[in-house]
């Protein structure tokens, strides 16, 4: 079973761009990269996967759900792009808002957020306010939101562009460890070094087509 299927999965948006024809397999656990430039259709494919964005033709799964379902839904994490926070809230208020669009009762919801703000690094600041977060932060806490529901497959659209280093050293340890504890990650990023750090494989896009898929080390090196 694979962790994510695609089969020439395509949308195009009335200006004729998009994503054409997408075909990609991800197996379970692994890292793979979407690697290219801005404007690519990184994130309409992604967007996809995730039910946000009807496809124009194809088909995908996601542990063999087609993509949009309920079902393949409650098996997915997402972090999008720009993810704009009500930032009145504190970080664990924002969290235990999801937890609970996630389907998760108060007293399971309690329980498990101390435990995913320490393991994303924002710890005791959960308790002030998003509006005081760096932008490092507000990816951690859009971080711990997609791990929330205790998803099988996490996408992330861009997590470091808008991070200064440190805050890119930050999201590469995290995604790391998410890498060990075997969740399959799916990582849209114009970022070279990013990709090839976290990746096992990767696709190249550019204008909505894949133009070379394999082994980072092969893909990247060839070029
Ligand atoms: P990336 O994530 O690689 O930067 P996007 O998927 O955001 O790429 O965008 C791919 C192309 O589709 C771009 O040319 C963008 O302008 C266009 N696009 C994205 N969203 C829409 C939309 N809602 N309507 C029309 N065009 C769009
Ligand atoms: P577009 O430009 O095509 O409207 P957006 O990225 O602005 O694309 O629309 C998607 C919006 O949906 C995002 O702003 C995001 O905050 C929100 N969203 C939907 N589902 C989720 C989710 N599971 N986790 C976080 N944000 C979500």
């Amino acid at each position: 079973q694979a962790a994510i299927e695609a089969v020439a999965l395509t949308k195009e948006y009335e200006n004729g761009r998009g994503c054409r024809n997408i075909t990609l397999r991800v197996e379970q656990g692994e890292a793979f990269g979407f690697l290219g430039p801005n404007g690519a259709g990184k994130s309409t494919f992604v967007k996809m996967l995730v039910g946000l964005v009807g496809p124009t033709s194809g088909q995908a799964t996601i542990w063999g759900q087609p993509i949009g379902s309920l079902e393949a839904r409650r098996l997915i994490g997402y972090l999008p792009e720009l993810y704009r926070y009500q930032e009145w809230l504190t970080g664990q208020e924002v969290l235990m808002l999801h937890a609970r669009l996630c389907g998760l009762s108060k007293d399971e919801a309690k329980r498990t957020l101390p435990e995913l703000l320490e393991e994303v690094g924002i710890g005791l600041r959960g308790q002030d306010r998003v509006k005081h977060y760096s932008k490092g932060m507000q990816q951690r806490l859009g971080l711990a939101c997609a791990l929330v529901g205790g998803p099988k497959v996490v996408f992330l659209d861009e997590p470091s562009s808008a991070l200064d280093p440190l805050g890119r050293l930050d999201v590469r340890h995290l995604l790391l460890r998410l890498r060990q504890r075997g969740i399959t990650i799916f990582l849209n990023s114009h970022l070279l070094e990013e990709v090839e750090t976290l990746c096992d494989r990767v696709a190249l896009l550019n204008d909505g087509r894949i133009l070379q898929t394999g082994a980072v080390r092969d893909v990247l090196q060839e070029k």
